[in-house]
């Protein structure tokens, strides 16, 4: 009896042995397919955050296995430095600021090693916003006023300090104040400053907001000024924010641009990195539908301006398409 109880009772351990060990490799297998994907963006009233959230939709639903989301930020340099120390996977910065972290240019004491690009995607355009009411028209202008140079942290920022260095000003000259996007509208509304840099897409959502509410103006930067700022900075471009854009802002608005891209780590495998760029521009009705500057995002222009060593996986699409 004794020994019959034994041996069901081994059998019955036996079982319960066998199904443990299938359930744990089941958990294993699943935690070896299932790939988390952090995009960093920027602030929510940007572009790069709807932008990303479309992308994580698209890596979602059609990369086997990956499991994407976005995460909020203080937008370009923030990002690279979350690249650097493996806290995410895929960032949306601007092109200079790419440049200057695989260079150790600028902000970046070192060298950034483990940044590889995916592709370059639409203008981002510096856009200086004034109250109307605070007779800004020129960056000397903005002599003696409380500015918002962006958060810090963002490719804004740099843009903002280039551009007045290039008008002869400094930081000294102006009240500088480290404010996200949104947080700029709503203290350029409260007549808390009396100017903000925005570099983004256009139409960016803060801006919209602002001029909504306040009468506005952008504050144009001359082919005078970008010649001296590309003499230093030879990302930036000349562009016009067309009349109409923003309400109340009926004239075209010349002013400068840099580009904004896609950047992934270095260490994720060929194989990941081409599934998900095949994925994207399988699916740019999506990042259309997403944002104005979605629509400009094409394979054709993916690699101009690039300024970085292109990632094999994303590499390994672009050929195989023959880009
Ligand atoms: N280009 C901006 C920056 O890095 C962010 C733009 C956005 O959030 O859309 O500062």
């Amino acid at each position: 009896m004794k020994d019959h109880i034994r041996t069901r009772y081994g059998r019955l351990m036996g079982v319960v042995l066998v199904a443990l060990l299938i359930a744990s490799s089941a958990v294993t297998v699943f935690a070896q397919r299932t790939q988390f994907i952090t995009i960093a963006t920027g602030g929510t009233a940007g572009v790069y955050y709807p932008l990303g959230g479309a992308m994580a939709e698209i890596f979602n639903q059609n990369v086997a296995g990956v499991n994407a989301s976005v995460q909020a930020t203080g937008a370009s340099v923030a990002n690279v430095n979350m690249i650097a120390q493996s806290q995410v996977e895929l960032a949306l910065i601007q092109n200079d600021i790419a440049f200057y972290a695989a260079n150790a240019q600028e902000m970046f004491q070192n060298r950034i090693g483990n940044l590889r690009g995916i592709a370059t995607l639409y203008p981002e355009v510096i856009q200086l916003v004034a109250r109307a009411d605070a007779g800004i028209q020129s960056i000397a202008d903005l002599r003696g006023k409380r500015v918002a140079v962006g958060d810090a942290g963002s490719g804004t920022e740099a843009n903002a300090r280039q551009i007045l260095a290039a008008a002869g000003l400094t930081y000294n000259d102006i009240t500088v104040r480290y404010l996200s996007f949104a947080e700029a509208s709503n203290n350029l509304r409260d007549g808390h400053i009396e100017a903000a840099f925005v570099t983004a897409g256009i139409p960016t959502a803060a801006i919209q907001d602002i001029a909504a509410q306040r009468d506005i103006v952008i504050v144009p930067i001359g082919a005078d000024l970008l010649e001296k700022l590309r003499a230093d900075y030879p990302f930036y471009t000349g562009v016009t924010i067309p009349g109409g854009t923003y309400r109340g802002v009926n004239n075209d608005v010349h002013t400068v641009a840099v580009k904004a891209m896609l950047v992934v780590r270095a260490d994720l495998s060929e194989d990941l990195v081409y599934n998900m760029t095949k994925a994207f521009f399988s699916n740019l009705d999506r990042m259309a539908a997403a944002h104005a500057s979605g629509r400009l995002i094409s394979l054709d222009s993916a690699l101009d301006g690039m300024p970085i060593e292109v990632h094999p996986g994303a590499a390994r699409y672009y050929a195989e398409v023959g880009r």
